[in-house]
């Protein structure tokens, strides 16, 4: 008879894959009690030294040296599970989950990678070029050195893949539209779902009777509607370029603010491209784009931090009213990412002057970082308001094993 109990078996585990142009980030996550087993980064990939960093055992080790291309990145990276561990042959690994920026209108949730699916993602390059090509290499690559593990490809763009057609739908000419599938496809949505499914269960409540605004503020902020755990509104559009103010992006402008700048600067697209995702947010009116920067910028009196906080929080009040409008009503906003996990002072700024609405801050429990779920709104606040840390490598990690059945 086994005297074998659970707790001996190896628990299964998903090494998840985020592929960019010149980066591979990995986790090997063990998706049942959502643990990073190991994890790290591979960054300047083609130039003349890459950065290699592996993080196991509480220990974080560090190399430089040439990576030409993503397989040697990645043949790097297994070398050091194999030389530091975990031992990815004794680890479980029941999939290796990748992240692929634009699924389109072809993919509401994630798949299994075959052949068709590569060439899906392929195709879809036009709407996301810096990204699904990367994306794409990272999967080849990895289906090359790991071809006995089934392969996920988890979409950012799935939750939102179901927005009514209201919200999905920009006004211009339908068959111009239709031909270069120009429509909202949203951005983040591993985060958006991850977080408004955590905050039902950490409140014990239905997701089904839960109105929520979940606000994603990264480098790249985003904000969703999410109705009965159904998003049914997002401020990234077409690109993750629409919205709200981001580090190093515009979000929302007019349109025309591109012909002026076309016929009257002599600006290119390549140029008005570089101005709007890398020289505008924060970074355009203030210099910097990490948000510690900013707050001590703006606590020396400088003009152009103060400006770039006021126009990133009236931006996002902005959404929050236009959410609220959109559901009908809000039972929980949630912050997440690195601004909306640790900066206390944008959460309080973002819902000042909200009350009327129900929502309520208490001071003291906003104060601080939050690495845990917490609420933030006052008892009497009609409105609860909420910390969640998003965690995108775990819930790769779990639609990866649901669709592998493991
Ligand atoms: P993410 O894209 O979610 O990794 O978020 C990265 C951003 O989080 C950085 O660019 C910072 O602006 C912000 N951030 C990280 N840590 C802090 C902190 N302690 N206080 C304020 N902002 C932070």
């Amino acid at each position: 008879m086994s005297t074998s109990t659970p707790s001996d078996q190896p628990r299964a585990s998903v090494l998840v894959i985020n592929s960019g142009s010149s980066s591979i980030k990995y986790q090997l996550v063990t998706p049942d009690d959502g643990r990073a087993v190991a994890s790290g980064l591979v960054e300047q990939i083609g130039e003349s030294t890459g950065a290699v960093k592996h993080v196991a055992h509480g220990v974080t080790t560090r190399r430089e040296l040439p990576v030409p291309d993503h397989a040697e990145g990645l043949r790097i990276v297994l070398g050091l599970f194999e030389e530091i561990g975990p031992d990815l042959s004794a680890a479980h690994v029941v999939a290796v989950g990748h992240r692929v920026v634009q699924g389109g209108a072809r993919f509401d949730g994630p798949v299994r990678v075959d052949a068709k699916v590569e060439r899906d993602i392929d195709e879809l390059s036009p709407l996301a070029p810096l990204h699904n090509p990367a994306n794409l290499t990272g999967i080849r690559v990895a289906q090359a050195l790991l071809p006995d593990v089934p392969h996920v490809a988890v979409f950012d763009t799935a939750f939102f893949h179901h927005l009514p057609a209201a919200a999905a739908t920009y006004a211009i000419d339908i068959e111009v539209a239709t031909k270069y599938r120009v429509r909202r496809y949203g951005a983040h949505g591993t985060s958006h779902q991850y977080v408004s499914d955590k905050v039902a269960r950490v409140l014990g409540r239905p997701l089904e009777e839960l109105n929520q605004i979940v606000l994603h503020l990264g480098n790249g902020a985003s904000a969703s509607a999410v109705r009965g755990g159904v998003a049914v509104e997002t401020s990234m559009g077409m690109t993750p370029l629409e919205g709200l103010v981001m580090g190093t992006r515009s979000g929302d402008l007019d349109p025309a603010v591109l012909f002026h700048l076309h016929r009257n600067a002599g600006m290119s697209v390549e140029e008005l491209d570089d101005l709007l995702n890398r020289r505008s947010g924060i970074k355009g009116l203030s210099g910097v784009n990490d948000f510690r920067a900013l707050h001590e910028l703006v606590e020396k009196g400088d003009a152009g931090a103060r400006l770039a906080l006021d126009v990133y929080l009236h931006r996002l009040r902005k959404y929050v009213g236009a959410y609220y409008a959109v559901l009908g009503g809000v039972d929980v906003i949630t912050f997440t990412a690195g601004v909306g996990e640790n900066d206390d002072v944008v959460r309080a700024g973002a819902l000042c002057g909200l009350e009327g609405m129900g929502i309520v801050i208490d001071h003291e429990r906003n104060a601080g970082r939050k690495s845990e779920p917490t609420v933030i709104s006052a008892d009497g606040s009609r409105v609860t308001v909420m910390v969640v840390p998003t965690n995108e490598e775990l819930a790769i990690a779990r639609q990866s094993v649901e669709v592998v059945g493991a």
